[in-house]
């Protein structure tokens, strides 16, 4: 479809949200416990308007501002797998009396994500290839991903974290999605350039009416996004990575990480491309109802790598080595794509500040 473009001011931005709503569940970026996660929103009085976050290795801080920006935050420990890929979800149940199996549905109407960024829209498509174009597809996930309407965002800031330039993925929309947004400020004039990707964001907006943006709002939109992109901070060479950490095993760097890493599992929660998920098995204190769950786990775990007779990778080491190693490197062996996608999360979420990009760099240099 050929891209098309509206300018919308606040009041269309409502209605935009509104419309959205007569089809879809709608969830996108709001304040909670002092970061912006991804819930249900109903309004633009739910979104971040005016916060802004600081991150760097270790660290996560949200400040308020007077900016009437929505998205002048970057991402939060939340990514969209906690919506199409659930940390816990139940399978089937079944009931002893009548042997019968049931199951699991998606009781939910399809979902809609508003402020979806382009390392997350990257993110998705890692997690498609994972859940829906193996030779295995996952029914749950496919269902929901078939009928996600996109609302993606520009990125005209970048946290100390964020390497997307250096991953690919960003910071310009790319890739699939129904509609992108890109705020743009012009002294007191708050506008919000958009983009039309699918015949059925066209079809559901058309009722909206909405203006053509000027010349001068596509230009200021356009630098708006390449100037993020040219001054991104954090920068990350991947020329010949994934040789090097293959061919690096016995590398010293691994147990000097391990001095630090405390294995909380927490940079794969965050991280929006692991997919690894244990299955367990319940029943009730009658033994008459039984159920199958899925939840997430982790390769830091020491009972992940557990084959029978013992865990295969027992220390610290090993376990921070299988991560990197599998996300920089085995992933284009198995998925055609690298795991990382250069959002940052890993970096800001880790306690102790464990920085992928410094490690992986250390390692492709010969440093100890
Ligand atoms: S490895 Fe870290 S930076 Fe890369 S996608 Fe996962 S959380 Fe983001
Ligand atoms: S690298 Fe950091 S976040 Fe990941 S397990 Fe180790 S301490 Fe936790």
């Amino acid at each position: 479809m050929k891209e098309t473009l509206y300018s919308l001011d606040i009041g269309d931005f409502e209605r935009l949200l509104t419309v959205i709503q007569s089809h879809f569940e709608l969830y996108g970026p709001t304040v909670r416990d002092s970061a912006v996660v991804y819930e249900k929103v109903e309004t633009t009085r739910d979104l971040p308007q005016g916060w802004v976050d600081d991150q760097a290795p270790g660290r996560y801080r949200l400040e308020k501002t007077d900016s009437p920006l929505f998205f002048g935050h970057v991402v939060g420990p939340q990514s969209w797998k906690k919506y199409l890929f659930p940390a816990r979800e139940q399978l089937w149940s079944v009931k002893k009396e009548s042997a019968q199996v049931k199951r699991s549905a998606n009781p939910q109407k399809p979902m809609a994500f508003l402020g979806v960024r382009s390392c997350e829209l990257a993110a998705i498509e890692v997690q498609d290839k994972v859940f829906s174009h193996g030779t295995q597809p996952d029914a749950f996930y496919h269902r929901r991903r078939n009928d996600l309407f996109i609302v993606a965002v520009n990125c005209t800031t970048s946290s100390r974290n964020c390497f997307c330039t250096s991953m690919n993925s960003g910071p310009k929309c790319n890739g699939n999605f129904d509609l992108a947004l890109t705020e743009v400020l012009d002294g007191a004039i708050h506008r919000i350039v958009v983009e039309v990707k699918s015949k059925r964001a066209q079809d559901l907006i058309a009722p909206l009416h909405l203006k053509t943006p000027s010349p001068a709002e596509i230009a200021a939109a356009q630098h708006a996004v390449e100037e993020n992109a040219k001054t991104m901070a954090r920068s990350f060479s991947t020329e010949g990575l994934k040789e090097s950490l293959q061919n690096s095993p016995d590398h010293p760097r691994w147990n000097k990480i391990a001095e630090r890493c405390l294995d909380c599992a927490n940079c794969t929660m965050v991280c929006p491309t692991c997919f690894c998920s244990s299955t367990v098995d319940t029943t009730d204190l009658t033994g008459d109802n039984a159920e199958r769950w899925r939840q997430w786990d982790s390769c830091f775990n020491l009972e992940f790598s557990y084959i029978h007779g013992g865990e295969i990778r027992k220390s610290t080491a090993s376990r921070y080595r299988q991560w990197l190693t599998h996300k920089l490197a085995n992933w284009w062996d198995q998925f055609g794509t690298s795991g990382c996608v250069g959002c940052g999360r890993c970096i800001s979420w880790c306690p102790v500040g464990i920085d992928l990009t410094e490690e992986a760099t250390a390692i492709q240099e010969g440093q100890e």
